[in-house]
Protein backbone atom coordinates (compact mmCIF):
# COMPACT_ATOMS: atom_id res chain seq x y z
CA UNK A 1 0.00 0.00 0.00
CA UNK A 2 0.88 3.98 -0.40
CA UNK A 3 1.58 6.63 2.07
CA UNK A 4 0.31 9.69 1.51
CA UNK A 5 2.00 12.69 2.78
CA UNK A 6 0.52 16.32 2.98
CA UNK A 7 2.81 18.64 2.49
CA UNK A 8 3.01 19.17 6.50
CA UNK A 9 4.06 16.05 7.04
CA UNK A 10 6.37 15.92 3.64
CA UNK A 11 8.63 18.68 6.15
CA UNK A 12 8.36 17.38 8.74
CA UNK A 13 9.64 13.99 7.41
CA UNK A 14 12.36 15.96 5.78
CA UNK A 15 13.29 18.07 8.43
CA UNK A 16 13.79 14.56 10.81
CA UNK A 17 15.70 12.97 8.09
CA UNK A 18 18.18 16.61 8.34
CA UNK A 19 18.07 16.66 11.92
CA UNK A 20 18.85 12.71 11.85
CA UNK A 21 21.72 13.38 9.31
CA UNK A 22 23.38 16.14 11.33
CA UNK A 23 22.90 14.43 14.51
CA UNK A 24 24.94 11.10 12.91
CA UNK A 25 27.73 13.77 11.80
CA UNK A 26 27.72 14.98 15.23
CA UNK A 27 28.37 11.82 16.73
CA UNK A 28 31.17 10.47 13.94
CA UNK A 29 33.16 13.78 14.53
CA UNK A 30 33.01 13.18 18.39
CA UNK A 31 33.89 9.77 18.06
CA UNK A 32 36.87 10.15 15.74
CA UNK A 33 38.14 12.59 18.37
CA UNK A 34 37.60 10.50 21.33
CA UNK A 35 39.14 7.81 20.09
CA UNK A 36 42.13 9.24 18.73
CA UNK A 37 42.46 10.40 22.45
CA UNK A 38 41.88 7.25 24.04
CA UNK A 39 38.97 8.80 25.75
CA UNK A 40 37.08 5.59 25.70
CA UNK A 41 36.45 3.35 29.16
CA UNK A 42 35.47 -0.43 29.97
CA UNK A 43 33.05 -1.56 32.37
CA UNK A 44 32.96 -4.71 33.80
CA UNK A 45 29.75 -7.19 33.98
CA UNK A 46 30.41 -10.28 36.39
CA UNK A 47 29.68 -13.60 35.62
CA UNK A 48 28.43 -16.65 37.54
CA UNK A 49 27.84 -19.98 38.30
CA UNK A 50 24.23 -20.30 38.34
CA UNK A 51 24.32 -23.70 40.42
CA UNK A 52 26.62 -21.84 43.24
CA UNK A 53 26.66 -18.26 42.26
CA UNK A 54 30.31 -18.03 42.92
CA UNK A 55 31.57 -15.29 39.98
CA UNK A 56 33.53 -17.04 37.22
CA UNK A 57 34.79 -13.83 35.01
CA UNK A 58 33.47 -10.24 33.79
CA UNK A 59 32.36 -9.42 30.47
CA UNK A 60 34.16 -6.37 29.40
CA UNK A 61 31.83 -3.61 27.86
CA UNK A 62 32.88 -0.34 26.30
CA UNK A 63 31.91 2.96 27.21
CA UNK A 64 32.41 6.34 25.56
CA UNK A 65 30.78 9.78 27.60
CA UNK A 66 31.64 13.13 25.23
CA UNK A 67 32.11 15.95 26.61
CA UNK A 68 28.93 17.54 24.45
CA UNK A 69 27.15 14.61 23.62
CA UNK A 70 27.09 13.01 27.16
CA UNK A 71 26.78 9.24 27.71
CA UNK A 72 26.44 7.15 24.45
CA UNK A 73 25.45 3.35 24.47
CA UNK A 74 27.56 1.15 22.71
CA UNK A 75 24.06 0.21 21.03
CA UNK A 76 24.57 3.21 18.97
CA UNK A 77 28.13 4.08 18.37
CA UNK A 78 29.62 0.60 17.59
CA UNK A 79 27.69 0.25 14.65
CA UNK A 80 28.34 3.74 13.38
CA UNK A 81 32.11 2.79 14.64
CA UNK A 82 31.49 -0.60 11.99
CA UNK A 83 30.10 1.68 9.22
CA UNK A 84 33.09 4.27 9.15
CA UNK A 85 35.80 1.89 9.69
CA UNK A 86 36.46 3.75 12.69
CA UNK A 87 35.81 0.27 14.40
CA UNK A 88 40.00 -0.92 14.08
CA UNK A 89 41.38 1.77 16.35
CA UNK A 90 38.69 1.02 18.77
CA UNK A 91 39.36 -2.79 19.37
CA UNK A 92 42.60 -1.94 19.47
CA UNK A 93 42.61 0.94 22.07
CA UNK A 94 40.25 -1.28 24.55
CA UNK A 95 42.63 -4.56 23.94
CA UNK A 96 45.43 -2.12 24.85
CA UNK A 97 43.51 -0.76 27.95
CA UNK A 98 42.50 -3.98 29.08
CA UNK A 99 45.44 -5.75 28.75
CA UNK A 100 47.07 -3.19 30.56
CA UNK A 101 44.58 -2.95 33.40
CA UNK A 102 45.01 -7.14 34.01
CA UNK A 103 48.68 -6.47 34.07
CA UNK A 104 47.96 -4.08 36.76
CA UNK A 105 45.67 -5.92 39.05
CA UNK A 106 46.70 -9.35 38.71
CA UNK A 107 43.90 -10.36 40.91
CA UNK A 108 41.14 -9.73 38.35
CA UNK A 109 43.02 -12.82 36.53
CA UNK A 110 43.60 -14.87 39.78
CA UNK A 111 40.68 -17.10 39.37
CA UNK A 112 38.64 -15.54 36.70
CA UNK A 113 38.56 -14.76 33.09
CA UNK A 114 37.80 -11.82 31.19
CA UNK A 115 35.20 -11.92 28.31
CA UNK A 116 36.13 -9.56 25.41
CA UNK A 117 33.37 -8.44 22.07
CA UNK A 118 34.97 -8.30 19.07
CA UNK A 119 33.35 -6.98 15.92
CA UNK A 120 33.22 -9.21 12.83
CA UNK A 121 34.85 -6.42 10.89
CA UNK A 122 37.58 -6.93 13.05
CA UNK A 123 38.14 -10.49 12.22
CA UNK A 124 38.06 -9.70 8.22
CA UNK A 125 41.26 -8.54 9.03
CA UNK A 126 44.14 -10.62 7.63
CA UNK A 127 46.62 -10.05 10.49
CA UNK A 128 43.86 -9.56 13.23
CA UNK A 129 44.89 -12.61 15.69
CA UNK A 130 48.53 -12.20 15.41
CA UNK A 131 48.28 -8.23 16.11
CA UNK A 132 46.16 -9.30 19.33
CA UNK A 133 48.40 -12.14 20.60
CA UNK A 134 51.33 -9.71 20.33
CA UNK A 135 49.84 -7.42 22.43
CA UNK A 136 48.84 -9.91 24.94
CA UNK A 137 52.54 -11.35 24.91
CA UNK A 138 53.81 -7.60 25.75
CA UNK A 139 51.61 -7.50 28.48
CA UNK A 140 53.11 -11.11 29.70
CA UNK A 141 49.24 -12.43 29.82
CA UNK A 142 48.03 -15.55 29.32
CA UNK A 143 45.42 -16.41 26.57
CA UNK A 144 43.39 -19.16 28.12
CA UNK A 145 42.19 -16.25 30.65
CA UNK A 146 40.36 -14.53 27.90
CA UNK A 147 37.09 -14.94 26.03
CA UNK A 148 36.36 -13.67 22.63
CA UNK A 149 32.34 -12.98 21.85
CA UNK A 150 31.19 -12.24 18.39
CA UNK A 151 28.34 -12.18 17.15
CA UNK A 152 28.02 -13.64 13.48
CA UNK A 153 26.82 -12.15 10.38
CA UNK A 154 26.61 -13.71 6.86
CA UNK A 155 29.92 -12.88 6.20
CA UNK A 156 31.23 -15.44 8.51
CA UNK A 157 29.95 -18.34 5.65
CA UNK A 158 33.14 -20.01 4.49
CA UNK A 159 35.01 -16.93 5.09
CA UNK A 160 39.27 -18.45 4.76
CA UNK A 161 40.39 -14.71 6.82
CA UNK A 162 37.61 -15.30 9.96
CA UNK A 163 38.45 -18.84 10.04
CA UNK A 164 42.29 -18.38 10.13
CA UNK A 165 41.81 -15.81 12.82
CA UNK A 166 39.75 -18.04 14.45
CA UNK A 167 42.06 -20.73 14.41
CA UNK A 168 45.21 -18.66 15.31
CA UNK A 169 43.33 -17.02 18.58
CA UNK A 170 42.23 -20.27 19.67
CA UNK A 171 45.63 -22.54 19.15
CA UNK A 172 47.56 -19.34 20.85
CA UNK A 173 44.80 -20.15 24.09
CA UNK A 174 41.85 -17.96 23.61
CA UNK A 175 38.76 -19.11 24.06
CA UNK A 176 35.32 -18.34 21.57
CA UNK A 177 32.07 -17.51 22.40
CA UNK A 178 29.44 -16.75 19.92
CA UNK A 179 27.31 -13.93 21.13
CA UNK A 180 23.61 -13.32 20.69
CA UNK A 181 22.87 -16.71 19.58
CA UNK A 182 19.48 -17.28 18.29
CA UNK A 183 19.25 -13.87 16.37
CA UNK A 184 19.86 -12.22 13.38
CA UNK A 185 22.04 -14.94 11.47
CA UNK A 186 23.28 -17.66 13.32
CA UNK A 187 24.90 -21.01 11.88
CA UNK A 188 24.75 -24.09 13.57
CA UNK A 189 27.52 -25.26 11.38
CA UNK A 190 29.77 -22.50 12.24
CA UNK A 191 29.44 -23.75 16.16
CA UNK A 192 31.32 -26.99 15.01
CA UNK A 193 33.50 -25.46 12.44
CA UNK A 194 34.80 -22.31 14.68
CA UNK A 195 35.37 -24.66 17.62
CA UNK A 196 32.84 -22.61 19.25
CA UNK A 197 33.67 -22.95 23.20
CA UNK A 198 30.54 -20.85 24.28
CA UNK A 199 27.68 -20.01 23.20
CA UNK A 200 25.08 -16.93 24.58
CA UNK A 201 21.70 -17.36 24.23
CA UNK A 202 20.37 -13.94 23.32
CA UNK A 203 18.57 -11.81 25.77
CA UNK A 204 15.45 -11.64 24.05
CA UNK A 205 14.79 -15.14 24.84
CA UNK A 206 15.42 -14.86 28.50
CA UNK A 207 13.30 -12.13 29.13
CA UNK A 208 11.12 -13.54 27.32
CA UNK A 209 11.19 -17.20 29.67
CA UNK A 210 8.28 -16.35 31.86
CA UNK A 211 6.12 -15.26 29.72
CA UNK A 212 6.63 -16.82 26.19
CA UNK A 213 6.71 -20.60 25.89
CA UNK A 214 8.32 -20.42 22.90
CA UNK A 215 10.66 -18.77 23.71
CA UNK A 216 10.97 -21.06 26.68
CA UNK A 217 11.62 -24.21 24.32
CA UNK A 218 14.03 -22.22 22.33
CA UNK A 219 16.16 -21.32 25.26
CA UNK A 220 15.69 -25.36 26.29
CA UNK A 221 16.48 -26.13 23.19
CA UNK A 222 20.00 -24.03 22.48
CA UNK A 223 20.91 -25.23 25.87
CA UNK A 224 20.22 -28.70 25.04
CA UNK A 225 22.21 -28.26 22.14
CA UNK A 226 25.54 -27.12 23.94
CA UNK A 227 25.22 -30.03 26.37
CA UNK A 228 25.22 -32.24 23.37
CA UNK A 229 28.05 -30.42 22.11
CA UNK A 230 30.32 -29.88 24.84
CA UNK A 231 30.04 -25.91 24.96
CA UNK A 232 29.39 -24.27 27.68
CA UNK A 233 25.64 -22.22 27.69
CA UNK A 234 25.64 -18.74 28.82
CA UNK A 235 22.08 -16.67 29.50
CA UNK A 236 22.59 -12.77 29.20
CA UNK A 237 19.45 -10.60 30.53
CA UNK A 238 18.46 -12.51 33.99
CA UNK A 239 16.33 -9.42 35.30
CA UNK A 240 14.61 -12.04 38.26
CA UNK A 241 15.25 -14.42 39.95
CA UNK A 242 12.10 -16.68 38.40
CA UNK A 243 13.91 -16.68 35.19
CA UNK A 244 17.43 -17.93 37.05
CA UNK A 245 15.49 -20.87 38.64
CA UNK A 246 14.06 -21.74 35.31
CA UNK A 247 17.54 -21.49 33.77
CA UNK A 248 18.72 -23.58 36.32
CA UNK A 249 16.06 -25.93 35.96
CA UNK A 250 16.84 -26.62 32.60
CA UNK A 251 20.49 -26.92 33.46
CA UNK A 252 22.53 -23.71 32.04
CA UNK A 253 25.47 -23.35 33.11
CA UNK A 254 26.57 -19.73 33.24
CA UNK A 255 24.38 -16.64 33.84
CA UNK A 256 24.71 -12.55 33.46
CA UNK A 257 22.25 -9.61 33.97
CA UNK A 258 20.98 -7.29 36.19
CA UNK A 259 19.25 -9.51 38.68
CA UNK A 260 23.11 -10.40 39.35
CA UNK A 261 25.09 -7.64 38.67
CA UNK A 262 25.05 -4.44 36.72
CA UNK A 263 28.30 -3.53 34.62
CA UNK A 264 30.26 -1.93 36.68
CA UNK A 265 33.74 0.05 37.24
CA UNK A 266 36.80 -2.23 37.04
CA UNK A 267 37.40 -0.58 40.50
CA UNK A 268 34.33 -2.23 41.84
CA UNK A 269 34.85 -4.89 40.02
CA UNK A 270 38.32 -6.13 42.10
CA UNK A 271 36.47 -5.00 45.25
CA UNK A 272 34.13 -7.17 44.74
CA UNK A 273 36.27 -10.26 43.69
CA UNK A 274 37.89 -9.34 47.04
P1 LIG B 1 26.26 -7.71 24.24
O1 LIG B 1 27.69 -8.12 24.01
O2 LIG B 1 25.22 -8.74 23.96
O3 LIG B 1 26.24 -7.22 25.74
C1 LIG B 1 25.15 -7.32 26.59
C2 LIG B 1 24.43 -6.03 26.76
O4 LIG B 1 23.30 -6.24 27.61
C3 LIG B 1 25.23 -4.93 27.46
O5 LIG B 1 24.76 -3.69 26.96
C4 LIG B 1 24.81 -5.10 28.92
O6 LIG B 1 25.02 -3.93 29.68
C5 LIG B 1 23.36 -5.40 28.75
N1 LIG B 1 22.77 -6.15 29.86
C6 LIG B 1 23.39 -7.00 30.71
N2 LIG B 1 22.53 -7.50 31.59
C7 LIG B 1 21.31 -6.99 31.29
C8 LIG B 1 19.99 -7.16 31.86
O7 LIG B 1 19.76 -7.91 32.81
N3 LIG B 1 18.98 -6.46 31.28
C9 LIG B 1 19.20 -5.64 30.21
N4 LIG B 1 18.13 -4.98 29.72
N5 LIG B 1 20.41 -5.47 29.66
C10 LIG B 1 21.46 -6.14 30.20
P2 LIG B 1 25.75 -2.56 26.43
O8 LIG B 1 26.89 -2.43 27.38
O9 LIG B 1 24.90 -1.38 26.16
O10 LIG B 1 26.31 -3.16 25.09
C11 LIG B 1 25.48 -3.34 23.98
C12 LIG B 1 26.19 -4.08 22.87
O11 LIG B 1 27.26 -3.28 22.35
C13 LIG B 1 26.86 -5.38 23.30
O12 LIG B 1 25.92 -6.41 23.38
C14 LIG B 1 27.87 -5.56 22.20
O13 LIG B 1 27.27 -6.13 21.05
C15 LIG B 1 28.28 -4.14 21.89
N6 LIG B 1 29.53 -3.85 22.62
C16 LIG B 1 29.71 -3.50 23.90
N7 LIG B 1 31.02 -3.34 24.18
C17 LIG B 1 31.70 -3.61 23.03
C18 LIG B 1 33.09 -3.64 22.67
O14 LIG B 1 33.99 -3.40 23.47
N8 LIG B 1 33.39 -3.96 21.36
C19 LIG B 1 32.43 -4.26 20.45
N9 LIG B 1 32.81 -4.57 19.20
N10 LIG B 1 31.11 -4.27 20.76
C20 LIG B 1 30.75 -3.96 22.04
MG1 LIG C 1 28.84 -9.67 24.43
MG1 LIG D 1 24.92 -10.64 23.88
MG1 LIG E 1 23.67 -7.87 22.31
Amino acid sequence: HSVTYSSGNWAAFTDNLKSNHAHQLGLITQLTDDIEHEKLYFHIQPQVNLADRSIIGGEVLVRWHNKHLGQVSPAEFIPLAEQTGLIYKLTDMLLEKVFQWAFEHPAALSTQRLSINISALDLLQEDFANQVIEKLQNHHLSACKFTIEITETSIFQNNNIVHNNVRQLHHAGFKLAIDDFGVGYSSMQNLVVLETDELKIDQFFVMNLLNDPQSQTLCRNMIDLCKALNIVSVAEGIESEEILQLLLQCQCQIGQGYHLYRPMSPNDYLKLLD
